[in-house]
């Protein structure tokens, strides 16, 4: 689960992390409440205002600004809010901007020298470790210098059984060039970082820019916090900072309904059992020369209801042209599923105006393979992988 900046700084400190403080707003006025009680607890008069959406590069896309007064604060507040907010990190129309963040401005006015730092923590799945990745080449095109001086990219793999290392952080601060109070502070900064990271179950943290200031201040000004969502059980007041009006909501009503779905680009349906065989069709799809439309696993009991649910979902996705099941039947027999698919074109009456390739292997198969012919529904059956592919193929081109 993906977190907003504001919300992933709120975790960060709460084991300690120094952060460039601000506080969340959903319109001008709230944005300028936000200012005033900013400037109370921080006595700060320079603010940046920050769009709140999952993406990142919002800096470039002109989704962070600042603000050098109040009535600034208003105005860009009003700009930012509500507008579709292009970054190279979203879609080609950009995201609708629902809040900003009114931060304090940390980048002292006359200071000459403020460094900016890549930080990231995440999980090294082929060591099995955890590990952080840092730069002195910090700021907004961290993309480019892993392109052209991947050099400059430093890494430290942590054993999750031992915990950071003391030296470990040690050589952190080292290897970004800080001495004395800046070098015990980026010390803490990490170590701080690392807990966070453990004890929140996340699955990434991205920082950058870490910030220096010219008072050795060593703080985060930016947040992109992931959520390990297998974790979420153990931490029921994370659940709330879940914001659906950032994901698909194809994918929020497929979840609800505890189907497994993500969205694709293409047009081919897919309706699968089992995440493998879900991959495993996908892949036969593209290699037909089609491409798919979604990647979806019905699960081991694909019922009549079940299925019938998937289909709405598959085509709630306006791109679909046709729709592939694959179904192996190990557990559940291939009858069983054959008449839920039946059953479910029944019940959707004229819903259905793609055509349906079905191919069912396993268990019961041939009984199944009759059960759909004879079933007087427009569904072409299979019984090989190849064929069904090869036959999308043949209803898109017809
Ligand atoms: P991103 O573009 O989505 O990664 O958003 P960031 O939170 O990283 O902000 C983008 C850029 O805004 C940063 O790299 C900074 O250069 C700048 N920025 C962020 N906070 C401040 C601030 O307090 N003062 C000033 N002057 N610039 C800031
Ligand atoms: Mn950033």
């Amino acid at each position: 689960m993906n977190l907003h900046e504001y919300q992933g700084k709120e975790i960060l400190s709460s084991f300690g992390v120094r952060i460039q403080r601000g506080i969340v707003a959903s319109n001008h006025k709230e944005a300028v409440e936000a200012a005033k009680q900013l400037k109370s607890e921080t006595g700060t008069s320079w603010f940046v205002v920050k769009a709140q959406i999952h993406a990142g590069g919002r800096g470039k896309g002109g989704g962070v600004k600042l603000a050098k007064s109040l009535e600034e604060v208003e105005t860009l507040s009003n700009d930012i809010v509500g507008m579709m907010l292009k970054t190279p990190q979203t879609p080609p129309e950009g995201k609708k901007v629902n809040q900003v963040l009114i931060a304090e401005d940390v980048y002292y006015p006359g200071d000459s020298e403020p460094e900016e730092y890549y930080m990231s923590v995440l999980l090294n799945r082929s060591t099995g470790k955890n590990m952080i990745m840092y730069s002195t080449e910090g700021g907004m095109d961290i993309e480019a210098v892993a392109e052209e001086t991947p050099h400059l990219i430093f890494t430290e793999e942590i054993d999750p059984t031992l915990g950071l290392l003391p030296f470990q952080a040690r050589k952190i601060a080292f290897n970004l060039g800080l001495s004395g109070s800046a070098f015990k502070e980026m010390v803490k900064f990490v170590s701080a970082l690392y807990t966070a990271y453990v004890k929140s179950d996340s699955s990434l943290f991205e920082i950058n820019p870490v910030l220096k200031t010219s008072d050795d201040k060593i703080l985060a000004v930016d947040a992109k916090v992931t959520l390990d969502d297998n974790a979420l059980f153990r931490h029921k007041d994370y659940a709330q900072l879940r914001d659906l009006r950032e994901e698909n909501p194809i994918e929020v009503e497929a979840k609800a309904a505890g189907l497994n779905y993500v969205d694709l680009d293409g047009n081919v349906g897919c309706m699968v059992n089992g995440a493998g065989l879900a991959m495993g069709t996908m892949d036969l799809i593209k290699q037909a020369g089609g491409d798919p439309a979604n990647f979806l696993d019905v699960g081991g009991t694909a019922d009549a209801k079940r299925v019938e649910t998937a289909f709405k979902i598959i085509l709630k996705d306006p791109n679909v042209k046709a729709i592939l099941v694959n179904i192996f039947g190990g557990i559940v027999r291939c009858d069983r599923v054959a008449q839920g698919i039946v059953d479910a074109y029944k019940n959707m009456g004229d819903a259905i105006k793609v055509p349906i390739i079905a191919r069912l292997q396993g268990t019961n198969a041939k009984e199944a393979k009759e059960l759909i012919d004879n079933s007087g529904m427009k569904i072409i059956s299979a019984t090989e992988f190849q064929e069904a592919a090869d036959k999308v193929q043949e209803v898109l081109a017809s």
